[in-house]
């Protein structure tokens, strides 16, 4: 078993109100390699995921009855939460609750955090292709907007490691859906889901040096990440947790 890895992000660290983590495959305590595994739903023995849970949030000191994990459905609705628990079928939550700390569970999918730090109010969406094609990253900043009055201008956000453009092979059928700024042909096709989000913030008016994208890919990184498309059924899953402390 190795050491357990949370991977930071520079902007969210610099608010003390503030807790954020992603978790790696490592530090786990899963054979084989699911090792780091938070997820329930990939075959792996429940008291093993448990285990493993309390290892990741007990590292940021987040107890798991803190969390509000959404049944990630692959699509495009966003929920506003004022607690823990599950949330069937939807793919991002918002909260302004304190001690109320937003998952998103992935293995290359995109993960995206926000925190305003006016409202003092977060999201976190999970984007694949689907959730990119449905703008789920415009309407969580939307939501922002309606429930907290969010200004796009004042959020800090982090895209999280996910499948790069480096290794994200796309079909025809997947790839039509995109704007021609998004793909590559490397010789096949494939899609920048982390500049497609990134897109869509500054469009939703988001500056520029308040997102910060993780240069990980968790396709080739190998040794820190689960991956989908690489370990196909086998692939456990990482989380990524924000919560504002109360
Ligand atoms: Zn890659």
């Amino acid at each position: 078993m190795s050491e357990i890895i949370i991977i930071a992000s520079e902007k969210f660290s610099k608010f003390n109100e503030l807790k954020f983590g992603f978790s790696t495959r490592l530090g786990g305590i899963s054979p084989g390699q699911f090792g780091m595994n938070l997820s329930f739903n990939v075959g792996d023995e429940r008291l093993n995921v448990l285990e493993n849970r309390e290892r990741f949030f007990g590292a940021l000191k987040i107890g798991l009855d803190e969390l509000a994990i959404p049944r990630q459905v692959q699509g495009g609705v966003v929920q506003r939460v004022y607690t823990q628990g599950g949330y069937d079928s939807c793919d991002g939550l918002i909260t302004d609750s304190k001690g109320v700390f937003l998952t998103i569970s992935t293995a290359d999918c995109l993960p995206v955090f926000l925190f305003d730090p006016v409202t003092k109010s977060i999201g976190a969406v999970h984007a694949g292709w689907r959730g990119s094609e449905m703008n789920i990253v415009s309407r969580a900043i939307r939501m922002m907007r309606e429930e907290f009055g969010t200004s796009p201008a004042d959020l800090i956000s982090y895209i999280a490691p996910a499948a790069g453009v480096c290794c994200y092979e796309v079909g025809e059928d997947v790839a039509k859906r995109f704007s021609h700024e998004f793909l590559v042909r490397n010789p096949k096709l494939h899609l920048n889901l982390k500049e497609h989000a990134k897109t869509l913030m500054l469009n939703a008016g988001v500056s520029n040096e308040n997102i910060e994208v993780s240069e990980y890919c968790t396709i080739c990184n190998a040794n820190l990440f689960h991956s989908h498309r690489r370990d196909k059924e086998k692939s456990g899953r990482m989380m990524g947790v924000i919560g504002l402390v109360r």
